[in-house]
C-alpha cells in the first residue's frame, strides 16, 4: 500500500511492545497531589486559593491569566498543606499547591452538565477555557486559542492528531481502542465549534487495532481515518497535515494559516467530558515503560502525581536508573529526580539502564549530510549547530533556526553523535531573548 506521510523524518524503532497491549489501569491517589499553576503554553494561572483550605476535586486553585493561559483545577478532594516552591518538570523550582487528599475524591458540587446541542460555539469555548483544557500531546497549548481563529482566516479541515510518533509511548493508543465514544463525541464538539465538516483522524499504521476500531466507529459520523505510514515526527504538527491534506504551513505560520486546526485524540475525549460531565482537566493517561521498569503499564492519573508513585504501581525499577524522562525519548524532558510532579502535559514517564543507552564517541562532523536529509523541515542543522557553537546569533537566525521543531532527528541520526538539537535549542533561546531587547 502506498501509505501518505511527510517528507524527511526516520523510522526509530517504536519499541512500544511494552505496553501497548496492557488496558489502561486507574492509579491510586498518592499521599499529596502536587500542582504547579504553569503547566500550559502561554501565562502561568495565578493561585486563588490558601493553605488550611478544604478544596474538592474540579475546584480552581489557580485562575487564567489572560487569553493565553487557563484556570487549573484540584485533581481531588482535601486540605491545601502548603503553597511553596517544587521541583517542576521545567527542572527548576516552581509555585505549587500540595493537596493532602481526603480519600473521597469528591466533586465540586457546582459543576455543571450540559448538552452541546443545545449551546452555541462560543458558550462551548468558554467552557473548554474553564475547564483549563490544554492540547494533551504534550504541547499544552491552551485549546480554546486554537479553536478562535481571528476574523477572516477560514477553516475547513480538522485534524484529529492519534499518531503517537514517539517511540514507547502508548496512552493514545490505548485511549483509541478503549475511548473512541468519548473521542468522537469531542470531535463532533469541536466540529460544531469551527463549524465545519471534514475532520480527519490520523494514526499511524503500526497501530492497526486502532485504525480498524475508529474506522467502524466514526463512520457513521462521517469521520475519516486515515492510515499513515510510521515516521517519526508526524505528530508533529505541520508533518501531520502535510501528511493527510498535501497542505504546507507557511514558514513562522500556524495550522490556520492552511485552513486546518488540529487537536491531539486525547484532548477530544477531555472535552467530551468537560461538556456532558462538567469535568474539568484534572487526570489524563500516561504510558509508565523502558527496560527500566519492572510492569510497563498505561495509568490513568490525578494531575500532580509524582513520577515516584507512578513507578511504584508499576513493580518498581528493574536495575539502576541512568536516564529518566517526561515524555518520550525524542522531544520528552530528561528528569533529575522521581519526586516531580506529572502535569497536564505529561504523557509517558520513560526510564533506562546504563546498557539500554547508546555508547557515545563524539567526533567533529563528517559532513555526510544525513542531519540534512532527515529534516522535516528542510533545515541545514549541521551549519546552524555550528553558528551556535561560535554563539553567531544573527546567522542562526538568517538560518531559520527559529523554525527548529526540536524533533531530535538530525541528533538522532548524525554518526558524529554530535548534540546538534541541543546546540540549536541553545541558540533559539538566544535570538528570542536578543529579539525581546530591541
Ligand atoms: S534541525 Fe530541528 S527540526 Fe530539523 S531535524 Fe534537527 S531538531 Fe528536527
Ligand atoms: S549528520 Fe552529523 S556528521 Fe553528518 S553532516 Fe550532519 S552534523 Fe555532520
Amino acid at each position: 500500500m502506498n501509505l501518505k506521510t511527510f517528507a524527511g523524518g526516520l523510522h526509530p524503532p517504536d519499541s512500544k511492545h511494552y505496553s501497548a497491549n496492557k488496558p489502561i489501569e486507574r492509579c491510586p491517589l498518592p499521599d499529596e497531589l502536587v500542582i504547579p499553576p504553569a503547566q500550559h503554553i502561554g501565562a502561568p494561572a495565578e493561585i486563588c486559593i490558601n493553605v488550611g483550605d478544604q478544596v474538592k476535586k474540579g475546584q480552581v486553585i489557580a485562575t487564567a491569566k489572560g487569553f493565553v493561559s487557563v484556570p487549573v483545577h484540584a485533581s481531588t478532594s482535601g486540605m491545601v498543606v502548603a503553597i511553596e516552591p517544587r521541583l517542576h518538570p521545567m527542572g527548576k523550582p516552581l509555585p505549587a499547591v500540595v493537596i493532602k487528599p481526603d480519600g473521597k475524591d469528591q466533586w465540586e458540587d457546582s459543576l455543571q452538565q450540559h448538552d452541546p446541542d443545545q449551546l452555541n460555539a462560543d458558550e462551548l469555548k468558554k467552557l473548554i477555557c474553564a475547564a483549563g483544557i490544554v492540547g494533551m500531546g504534550g504541547a499544552t497549548f491552551p485549546a480554546h486559542v486554537k479553536l478562535s481563529p481571528p476574523e477572516g482566516k477560514k477553516i475547513d479541515t480538522l485534524i484529529l492528531n492519534g499518531v503517537e510518533c514517539e517511540p514507547f509511548l502508548t496512552a493514545d493508543h490505548r485511549m483509541m481502542l478503549e475511548e473512541s465514544e468519548r473521542i468522537i463525541d469531542g470531535i463532533n464538539i469541536l466540529r460544531k465549534i469551527l463549524g465545519l465538516e471534514t475532520a480527519i483522524i490520523g494514526i499511524e499504521v503500526n497501530k492497526p487495532d486502532a485504525i480498524e476500531k475508529l474506522t467502524r466507529d466514526c463512520a457513521p459520523h462521517g469521520i475519516q481515518v486515515q492510515p499513515l505510514k510510521v515516521q517519526y515526527p508526524q505528530g508533529a504538527e505541520k508533518q501531520l497535515i502535510d501528511a493527510c491534506t498535501g497542505r504546507q504551513v507557511p514558514t513562522g505560520g500556524l495550522p490556520m494559516d492552511c485552513g486546518v486546526v488540529v487537536q491531539n485524540v486525547g484532548t477530544c475525549a477531555a472535552i467530551s467530558d468537560t461538556i456532558r460531565l462538567g469535568r474539568p482537566l484534572v487526570e489524563r493517561v500516561a504510558t509508565v515503560t523502558g527496560p527500566g521498569i519492572r510492569e510497563p503499564k498505561n495509568l490513568l492519573i490525578a494531575i500532580g502525581t509524582s513520577l515516584q508513585h507512578m513507578l511504584d504501581q508499576c513493580g518498581g525499577l528493574d536495575g539502576e536508573p541512568a536516564k529518566i524522562i517526561m515524555g518520550g525519548p525524542m522531544m520528552g524532558q530528561t528528569q533529575l529526580s522521581l519526586q516531580v510532579p506529572a502535569i497536564r502535559g505529561t504523557s509517558g514517564l520513560l526510564i533506562f539502564r546504563e546498557q539500554d543507552l547508546p555508547r557515545k564517541n563524539f567526533g567533529p562532523c563528517i559532513r555526510c549530510g544525513r542531519c540534512v536529509s532527515v529534516c522535516p523541515i528542510h533545515l541545514q542543522p549541521t551549519t546552524i549547530a555550528a553558528y551556535a557553537r561560535l554563539d553567531m546569533i544573527d546567522e542562526a537566525e538568517n538560518n531559520n533556526a527559529l523554525d527548529c521543531i526540536e524533533c531530535g532527528c538530525c541528533t538522532y541520526i548524525c554518526p558524529a553523535t554530535l548534540p546538534l538539537v541541543q546546540s540549536i535549542r541553545h541558540i533559539k533561546g538566544s535570538i528570542l531573548a536578543k529579539r525581546r531587547k530591541i
